[in-house]
């Protein structure tokens, strides 16, 4: 790697103040933090950089000797850089500056050397009307907590060794014709530490389980596959830190509503003569019972609208609707005196009661008449 000069690493003047110095790595080590670059191994060495150069460039003594000799005067001084410490260190200094200076502001979260992930996720199954209404949750579930015994390293009694893959780097190289590439060490994960011996009291794992009960809120209006985000209740690190928990919601389907978007269907059996009366008849919907008038020509399928009686939006806080398909309902057998009565009632219809009659008859006479045509 080609061995950049603190100020250009900075991108400051050689004559640039302490404040600017301090802002410009302000700025930079934001920037190129391992929490806003993740599994990004650039980034990771120009964090490192940044760090190192601040480090000479914020202490007058190292800086005198490095604008004089260089970094080999420094290194004749005994400051060794950074090139051989561990991430950690450059964390602990980072975090040492930040903390004081600006107010940290980030966490550790995503140490390479965590064994298990610190966000977690749960499923759960609601019924239809909780999800309508909503609902209060007991849950319990499990999470990961460090192992005691190794302080979730894994390592026997803790003791980690550097990875002898890798001989502690965390990359490892590789030449192809002229070029070197390198890669993460698939031992190590890029930690540069191995366990050479397994804790024996987690199997290597680094944790161990633990149980805990909380109380959510599930919001009315969560549909199916929605996720719930509480804060601060997934796995615990080793360092103290906890992720967040995710539940994904499940909503169970209902033998009678089925929603769509934000709106609920639901089907309603009419029975023929109560369409044709225009009944009004008492439907119990998710919300209560609610009355349907029906008018004369109804027919199958048809859908009428109730308001706002759907799902609330999460979004927008607005309400879908509730909609109501008619299926019509005939009878399957007729009675003889049904049958004799319907047919009273046909003829008190007359002529209505035969639409195709008269619409036949105009057909009739066109065929006739093509009929006509080829006899002539
Ligand atoms: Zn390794
Ligand atoms: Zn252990």
């Amino acid at each position: 790697m080609v061995d950049l000069d603190y100020y250009e690493i900075l991108e400051v003047d050689r004559n640039a103040s302490f404040e600017e110095i301090k802002k410009a790595y302000r700025k930079l080590a934001l920037k190129y933090h391992p929490d806003r670059n993740p599994d990004n191994k650039e980034a990771e060495e120009k964090f490192k950089l940044i760090n190192e150069a601040y480090q000479v460039l914020s202490d007058e003594k190292k800086r005198t000797l490095y604008d004089r000799y260089g970094k080999q005067g420094l290194e004749s001084q005994g400051f060794e850089g950074f090139d051989h410490s561990s991430y950690d260190d450059i964390m602990d200094f980072f975090e040492s500056v930040f903390g004081q200076a600006f107010g940290g502001g980030f966490s550790r979260q995503r140490r390479k050397e965590e064994k298990y992930p610190l966000d977690l996720a749960i499923d759960i199954e609601i019924s239809f009307e909780e999800a309508l209404f909503g609902v209060q949750k007991n849950i319990t579930y499990s999470y990961k907590v460090p192992c005691e015994a190794c302080k979730g390293t894994g390592a026997k009694d803790g003791k980690l060794s550097a990875c002898p893959e890798c001989h502690g780097r965390g990359q490892i190289y590789y030449r192809q014709g002229f070029m070197t590439f390198s890669q993460t060490c698939p031992r190590c994960g890029g930690s540069g530490e191995s366990a050479l011996e397994k804790c024996l009291e987690c199997h290597g794992r680094g944790y161990a389980i633990k149980e805990e009960s909380i109380t959510i809120q599930i919001p009315e209006g969560v549909d199916n596959e929605n996720r719930i985000r509480v804060q601060a209740k997934g796995n615990l690190s080793p360092s103290g830190l906890r992720g967040d928990l995710y539940i994904n919601v499940y909503v169970k389907e209902d033998e009678h509503f089925v929603r769509y978007n934000d709106d609920i269907y639901m089907e309603v059996p009419v029975f023929f003569t109560q369409a044709l009366l225009g009944e009004t008849i008492t439907i119990p919907t998710p919300r209560g019972e609610r009355e349907l008038q029906l008018h004369t020509s109804t027919k199958d399928k048809e859908q009428f609208v109730f308001k706002n009686e759907g799902f609330k939006n999460l979004h927008t806080g607005r309400y879908g609707n509730l909609i109501v398909q008619i299926k019509l309902i005939f009878p399957k057998k007729l009675t003889q005196e049904q049958r004799e009565l319907l047919h009273k009632l046909q003829e008190s219809f007359g002529v209505e009661s035969k639409p195709h009659e008269e619409k036949f008859s105009t057909i009739f006479d066109k065929v006739k008449s093509w009929f006509k045509k080829s006899e002539s």
